[in-house]
């Protein structure tokens, strides 16, 4: 049975999976040279371990968490260290990376040594601060900040994210098609840790779910298959955009009567996207710390759509040229085409939380004019808020009441910007107003 959604708003968007989803993961070679962040904004600055002129091996440790929720960083290939420099992620923040140099070394993992844990939460969150795993999605944090958060608040649910809504990414279901034994043997591995109660929504305990949309055929069956008498239950949700942000999928599977954009861990339901739970089993059984992830290269503007198996770290540029380019290409959105960051050139690089890269020969971007107030955007605005009127207020340098008017509660789905008749650049102008509002210390 396919669940609706439980939130308001959203949209059936254009069903472009199938570019994507029926294509096998191919690797993507390792390149001259990589940059690793030492904070991709998801738990803070770790520190490095490692000098410049060192040799490093692939799955190295080269530098360790500085606080908390902040997780150790491998380096991804072999190579020599380089110099710590600064580069802009994918949100346009500058932020510290080493560099390291990849030429003339042969590949090899490092034979570092597998550290064992206990079956419990703090055994959970070391295995994470140790492997680097975070959340491994678009704006995705700190993963051990949010199980610390959920076992404090009383442990309710654990959601298994591989929902994948936005057009064009079909990473996760590609990952869920041919990596589903891992994540089941992951998901396993979490309801022991959460001692998870099997046998459906009655059982009393925390229970446990996997859910993804109705539409990823081959995911479903493969994960259906992995999940078979163990304790998560598989849940196939209707194929609506933004379907998988963490509060709307809690209110979804739960009825938690969350805000769009609140954390669903403090109500005690933790969500954790089917990536990291991959990244957790290979870390966990094997002893692999995070050093690469599973990305969609879509859009009309490349000659090989596809799967990648990329190293953290690959810049954006060398995957464009190995993934070929059209004549036209001209805008590389890091993401999705609706929540990713657009450039004009090739740039970024690729961190643990970017799910694809969108490569586009022209965006269909029609010249704005004034607003008709057909009042559309805030019919599909899944925040409930009022587009329209956050625009005019930062467009009149009035972030202060856009503030008022929940602007911090949009969680930057871009429905507002694809239904508007008059073109207006809604979610860049509200990224905008946000912004502001962290430049002044203002929260957001
Ligand atoms: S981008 Fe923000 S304001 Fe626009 S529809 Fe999405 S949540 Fe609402
Ligand atoms: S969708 Fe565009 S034109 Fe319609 S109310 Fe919103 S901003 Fe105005």
């Amino acid at each position: 049975m396919v669940r609706h959604k439980g939130f308001p708003g959203g949209a059936i968007l254009p069903n472009d999976k199938g570019l994507s989803e029926g294509l096998e993961i191919q690797d993507i070679p390792v390149f001259s040279t990589v940059q690793v962040a030492l904070d991709d904004g998801a738990g803070g600055r770790a520190e490095a371990t490692v000098q410049a002129g060192q040799k490093v091996s692939c799955g190295e440790c080269i530098a360790s968490a500085a606080n908390a929720d902040g997780v150790n960083v491998h380096s991804p290939v072999s190579g020599q260290v380089g110099q710590i420099e600064q580069i802009a992620l994918a949100d346009g923040s500058q932020k510290p990376a080493m560099i390291i140099d990849t030429s003339d070394q042969k590949q090899s993992e490092g034979a570092g040594e597998r550290p064992s844990w206990k079956v419990y939460s703090e055994g959970l969150i070391k295995c994470l601060r140790w492997a680097g795993i975070t959340q491994m999605q678009l704006g995705g944090g700190s993963l051990v900040a949010e199980v610390r958060k959920a076992t404090k608040a009383g442990l309710r649910w654990v959601i298994i994210n591989g929902v994948e809504s936005e057009p064009l990414i079909t990473c996760e279901s590609r990952l869920m098609s041919e990596c589903s034994s891992e994540i089941a043997q992951g998901c396993e591995l979490l309801a022991e840790v959460f001692a998870l109660a099997g046998g459906g929504e009655k059982s009393a305990g925390p229970r446990g779910i996997l859910a993804l949309c109705g539409g990823r055929r081959q995911a479903l069956g493969a994960m259906g298959k992995a999940l078979q008498g163990g304790r998560f239950r598989l849940a196939a949700l209707a194929d609506v955009y933004p379907q998988d942000e963490e509060a709307l999928l809690a209110n979804t599977l739960t009825n938690a009567g969350l805000r769009a954009g609140s954390d669903p861990a403090e109500a005690g339901v933790l969500v954790i996207n089917a990536s990291s739970v991959w990244a957790l089993s290979q870390a966990w059984y094997q002893g692999k710390p995070l050093t690469e992830r599973v990305i969609t290269v879509s859009g009309d503007g490349t000659e090989r759509i596809g799967n990648y198996r990329v190293r953290i770290g690959t810049r954006v540029q060398d995957i464009a040229e190995h993934v070929g380019l059209l004549p036209e290409a001209s805008v590389y959105i890091l993401g999705g085409p609706f929540r990713g960051w657009g450039r004009e050139k090739p740039q970024g690089v690729i961190t643990k939380n970017i799910t694809g890269l969108t490569i586009l020969s022209k965006v269909d971007r029609q010249r704005p004019v004034a607003c008709i107030r057909c009042g559309w955007c805030s019919d599909d605005c899944p925040a409930e808020l009022e587009p329209a009127r956050l625009y005019q207020l930062i467009e009149a340098g009035r972030v202060d009441k856009a503030q008022k008017a929940f602007l911090e509660d949009c969680i930057e789905c871009g429905l507002c910007s694809y239904v508007c008749p008059s073109h207006l650049p809604l979610l860049e102008k509200i990224r905008l107003g946000k912004w502001s509002l962290r430049k002044e210390g203002r929260k957001a």
